[in-house]
């Protein structure tokens, strides 16, 4: 006995559920299958984003960054606390209560468009037939039109660091520390160590972060990770670059890790060692002998640029395939899937997805970087605005970093845009927009930014491409 659906989507993180919610609004049947279980055993729509990933991390920084700026900037401003403590049991509770808001919304959502959505495992079999585990182990078999791959990443794991969960452990464990680690250390100072590097300095952590590269952030415009690098350091986070782990061990209530840099070995020990050396796509029991859907080398469903498999009607979406781990590229992807099962016109325009590193500053960028457009040889003209000139920013006590655009000498398109600074996150929204459109610097000066506002920065870097700013320098 199968049941017939229109599309059958495995996975119901951030590429997953948004696909079947279009499915839905699009008037075809659909299902979604997950299977996430939260470390109280609860089960949750949302994938690693909404469980274990983007929404709890906001939530610890913001908790953490009011916790930092009442401790070290409310005198600024004339607002005397008294002792402040720190309630990390409440600030927690916050934490898991924002994400169960945030994972029960899937389901009124789903509800709302038509979805159904089921708790299990899914396994697609060969001619578009999808064998669902039930938790209580009980099998059915789904029969659909197409179906949807969305089974997204897991944590990379290093040879020698063996994780136990309580010691040494993943990004998850490490957003849900019942106790602020006196030493804590990192490994990859990418966007989870940095930013759950930050959480924990801010809480009142020793944080020591291990980089293997010997160039920090190298996936952000040079002169942004420059200024970045700078403002961590000055925060405390003891950042090392060139350093490469050759393992790590608990030894009594503690994790002894030992590296080698250029001066030679050394050994660290901290109270618990965070492992964020990048993520892998997750396939694990989601296809059976036969079905024809390929895998590349490094273990990413294969997908063209619509994300179709190359089998008929089965597509993959998010950080199961290839492009950024990133929740926002993994819903256009499931959205532009959905849409085009329904027979309408979609793409994702690969070209321009924003990326946001939520430190304080904060950093955002779209487009190519200064090096990319260097090395790319198309003659380029920058333009950049610090905020330490913006009132607004001055006015707000964050008048730290930057904006920069990078444009096309030759018809001044608009070809890159940074930002490092307050509420960067917010700002990029503006130059994705503006680079959607293909804009020129000239549209962007052109256009009227309200002041006093952080959205000015954007403003006056547009308008010193041109050595036009007026409240800027023009170097
Ligand atoms: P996932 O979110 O991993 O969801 C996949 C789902 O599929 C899971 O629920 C899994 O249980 C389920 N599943 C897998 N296989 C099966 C199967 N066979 N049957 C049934 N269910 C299955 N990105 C951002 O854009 N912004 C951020 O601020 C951000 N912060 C992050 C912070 C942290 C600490 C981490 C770890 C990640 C962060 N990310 C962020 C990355 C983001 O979480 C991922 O890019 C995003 O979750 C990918 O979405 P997805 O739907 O492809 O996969
Ligand atoms: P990452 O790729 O951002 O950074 C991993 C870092 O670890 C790199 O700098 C790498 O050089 C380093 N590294 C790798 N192996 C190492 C080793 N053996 N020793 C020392 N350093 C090593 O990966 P991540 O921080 O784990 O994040 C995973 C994914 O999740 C990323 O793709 C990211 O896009 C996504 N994410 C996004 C956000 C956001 O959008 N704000 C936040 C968190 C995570």
């Amino acid at each position: 006995m199968t049941d017939l659906y229109d599309v059958i989507v495995i996975g119901g993180g951030p590429a997953g559920y948004p696909a079947a919610i279009r499915a839905g609004q699009n008037k075809l049947k659909a299902a979604c299958v997950d299977e996430w279980i939260n470390t109280d055993g609860s089960f949750a729509f949302g994938g690693t984003c909404l469980n274990a990933g983007c929404i709890p991390s906001k939530a610890l920084l913001e908790s953490s960054e009011l916790y930092q700026r009442a401790k070290d900037e409310f005198a600024v401003h004339g607002i005397k606390v008294g002792r402040l403590q720190l309630d990390l049991a409440t600030m927690q509770k916050r934490r898991a209560s924002v994400v169960k808001t945030m994972t029960g919304g899937i389901l009124v959502l789903f509800k709302s468009s038509g979805v159904l959505g089921i708790q299990g495992h899914g396994r697609l079999l060969p001619g578009n037939k999808v064998l669902v585990t039930g938790p209580d182990g009980k099998e059915r078999t789904l029969e659909a039109k197409h179906v949807v791959l969305a089974s997204g990443s897991v944590p990379v794991r290093l040879k020698n660091v063996p994780h136990d969960g309580q010691y040494i452990v993943d990004s998850w464990n490490a957003l849900e520390f019942d106790a602020i680690p006196a030493r804590l250390g990192v490994i990859g100072a990418g966007v989870i160590g940095l930013e759950l590097g930050s959480v924990w300095r801010r809480l009142g952590s020793e944080v020591t972060v291990l980089e293997a590269m010997d160039q920090f952030l190298p996936i952000a415009d040079g002169a942004i990770a420059k200024e970045a690098l700078r403002h961590f350091k000055k925060q405390g986070l003891d950042i090392k670059l060139g350093a490469k782990v050759q393992s790590a061990a608990v030894a009594g209530p503690a994790v002894d890790v030992v590296y080698c840099d250029a001066q030679g070995e050394h050994t660290l020990q901290v109270d618990k060692l965070v492992v964020a050396v990048g993520r892998q796509p997750f396939t694990q029991g989601l296809l059976a002998e036969g079905t024809g859907v390929e895998l590349d080398a490094r273990g990413f469903i294969q997908v063209d640029d619509h994300c179709r498999t190359g089998v008929a009607n089965v597509w993959a979406v998010g950080d199961v395939v290839r492009g950024p781990m990133l929740a926002h590229k993994g819903k256009e992807e499931g959205v532009m899937v959905a849409d085009l099962i329904a027979g309408h016109f979609a793409e994702v325009n690969y070209k321009v997805i924003p990326s946001v590193i939520y430190t304080a500053p904060e950093i955002a960028w779209v487009g190519q970087t200064e090096e990319q457009v260097k090395a790319g040889g198309r003659p380029y003209k920058t333009g950049t605005f610090p905020f330490a000139a913006s009132g607004r920013a001055r006015a707000m006590e964050a008048a730290q970093g930057f904006a920069k655009i990078v444009s096309a000498q030759d018809d001044d398109e608009v070809l890159g845009i940074h930002v490092i600074g307050p509420m960067a996150g917010e700002l990029i929204s503006e130059a994705v927009l503006a680079m959607e459109y293909s804009a020129s610097t000239e549209d962007i000066q052109r256009t009227i930014h309200a002041h006093p506002t952080l959205s000015e920065a954007i403003h006056e870097a547009a308008l010193a491409v041109d050595k036009k700013a007026i409240d800027g320098i023009n170097r």
